[in-house]
């Protein structure tokens, strides 16, 4: 099974923290999206019983390191090709974040439309995550995992972001130190061609 060209993809991509998930999930409330979030995914397969891929993938989100492409592409292509029946329009939330996903992506998988990028200071990141943790069950939701997620941000992630804002012109950058629903506007507004 391959994917379905008609549909419309829209990366949405921000550093650890940033509110990415809260987003999707507003959007998913209002508009008929599929919300397909990397590393749930990449977490899914982890827990799953026998996988192969189970200690490789706990082992990168401990260290805040990126998963070898090929694991996070295959799950998000299969979780595409189960729902394109249903859904025109996904959102792929914490993906790409490394220069060669996004190009293996693209090229064998489907080009994105959009790229909404959260822009977030570390500081107000950093608050967000440790709020989240109280909660969340995380294991990569402790200080020193948080450390590791900004470092591979900045290092591996940016660059992507610059990538497809320079060479394919589709980002659109959202300031997210305001509150949630002042963002969900922006983000409506930015969206507005696809929505
Ligand atoms: N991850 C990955 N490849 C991806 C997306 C996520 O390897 O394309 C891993 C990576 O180790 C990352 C972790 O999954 O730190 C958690 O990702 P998630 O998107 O859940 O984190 P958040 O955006 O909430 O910080
Ligand atoms: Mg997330």
């Amino acid at each position: 099974m391959s994917v379905n060209k008609d549909i419309s993809v829209v990366f949405v991509l921000g550093g650890p923290g940033v509110g990415k998930g809260t987003q999707c999930s507003k959007l998913v409330k209002d508009f008929k999206f599929k919300h397909l979030s990397a590393g749930d995914l990449l977490r899914e397969e982890q827990n799953k019983e026998g996988s192969q891929y189970s200690q490789i993938i706990r082992q990168h989100i401990k260290d805040g390191t990126i998963v070898p492409q090929e694991i996070t592409i295959q799950l998000l292509k299969n979780a595409i090709i189960r729902n394109q029946e249903e859904y025109q329009k996904f959102l792929i939330d914490g993906f790409p974040r490394k220069m060669d996903q996004a190009v293996i992506f693209e090229e064998e998988v489907i080009p994105a439309k959009l790229t909404i990028f959260f822009d977030c200071s570390k500081d107000i990141m950093l608050e967000r995550l440790l709020e989240r943790s109280k909660t969340s069950g995380r294991e990569d939701d402790n200080l020193e995992s948080i450390e590791k997620r900004f470092d591979t941000f900045v290092k591996t992630s940016v660059p992507v972001i610059e990538y497809l804002d320079k060479s394919r012109h589709i980002v659109k950058k959202i300031d997210c130190s305001k509150t949630v629903d002042e963002i969900y506007a922006d983000v409506k507004e930015a969206m507005k061609d696809i929505i």
